[in-house]
């Protein structure tokens, strides 16, 4: 019998955030658990801390099963896998891990656009497939004086808009509400922003109230010569739409790190040469997931200790 505060592990995590909540409590690991039943009803009676990742998050239906359940504490900054509603409304906190990856995130963003633009990855390939012995590849698009359109202008879009700026392009965002301090021009409608814009860079929260917000009609308006890069969630877009229009060449090429039902890729853009395709790796710096891990672990220790969270969801 254990003396340490029990915790709940939902999913897997980051090997050394994960080691060290073991160290410091007594984790019960749902993932690895072949009686899911059986384990929640033996932990139930005393787990009142969950700890899961962004992707994995939780539904109403597992709080429902631990119901001395007192705080979800989660592995990334996007909540939109977690029922936040179905917490709240039952005394039940939650916790994300903001800041930290805010810069990695942005880099990725700047580094799937550029590679959508210049066209790096079909570059590597043209080396080493032997075809620049044949001849010189291509000419791209540029980046330069691209008019960028950032829906969601949050700490991720603050930073990408940042990043845009040394490239001479043009800037404006797309959210719920103007923010007259970023200087930057603000769309109220993401369709007209997307007929402005040369590309869009999607960095919005995921889940039901941004649900196909990037429809066909705004893919549509961002054109032929348009870019998409998506580092928020596949849900985001409508990936259907995305694709139809990419290989009918209504929309130029796309940079994605996140799809609707990771980690399956439509088969229609993976056919796709003049799309960059990556594996939700917007966070995945060996610094920015230490420094992630380091968050759920002050959130849980401010949890037991009985002091205010530091990331409140
Ligand atoms: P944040 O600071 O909360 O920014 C989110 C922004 O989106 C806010 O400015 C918000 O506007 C805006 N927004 C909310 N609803 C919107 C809507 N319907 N349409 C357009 N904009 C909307 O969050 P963040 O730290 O920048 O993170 C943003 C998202 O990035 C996360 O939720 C997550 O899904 C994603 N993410 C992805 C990765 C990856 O690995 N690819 C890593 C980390 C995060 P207001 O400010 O007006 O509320």
């Amino acid at each position: 019998m254990s003396t340490k505060p029990m915790i709940v592990q939902v999913g897997p995590l980051h090997g050394p955030t994960q080691d060290e909540l073991a160290r410091r409590y007594d984790v019960r690991r749902l993932f690895e658990a072949t009686d899911k039943a059986a384990f929640l009803a033996a932990v139930a009676p005393q787990c009142q801390v969950a700890v899961t990742s962004g992707t994995r998050g939780m539904e109403a239906s597992l709080m429902q099963a631990l119901p001395q359940l007192k705080l979800v504490a989660c592995f990334g900054v996007g909540v939109d896998a977690i029922d936040v509603a179905h917490a709240h409304a039952n005394g039940i906190a939650v916790s994300n891990t903001p800041d930290v990856l805010t810069e990695d995130v942005a880099d990725l963003a700047l580094a799937l656009l550029l590679g959508a633009i210049r066209r790096i990855p079909q570059g590597d390939r043209f080396v080493r497939e032997g075809s620049w012995l044949k001849g010189g590849m291509a000419l791209t698009a540029s980046m330069q004086q691209r008019k960028v359109g950032i829906v969601g202008l949050g700490r991720i879009g603050v930073a990408i808009a940042k990043r845009c700026a040394a490239f001479n392009t043009e800037l404006a965002y797309f959210g719920p509400r103007e923010k007259p301090a970023s200087g930057l021009r603000y769309f109220a409608d993401l369709v007209a922003m997307a007929r402005w814009s040369d590309v869009l860079i999607a960095a919005c929260p995921g889940g039901e109230g941004t649900r196909g917000l990037v429809s066909r009609s705004v893919l549509e308006a961002l054109g032929p010569a348009g870019v998409f890069v998506n580092i928020a969630r596949g849900s985001v877009v409508d990936e259907a739409a995305l694709t139809e229009l990419l290989t009918s060449g209504a929309l130029g090429s796309a940079g994605l790190d996140v799809f609707e039902r990771e980690p399956q890729v439509p088969a229609g853009l993976i056919a796709l040469d003049h799309v960059v395709l990556h594996p939700h790796q917007g966070s995945a710096t060996h610094d920015t997931r230490a420094a992630m891990g380091r968050k759920v672990l002050e959130n849980v220790e401010a949890w037991f200790a009985g002091r205010p969270l530091i990331d409140p969801v």
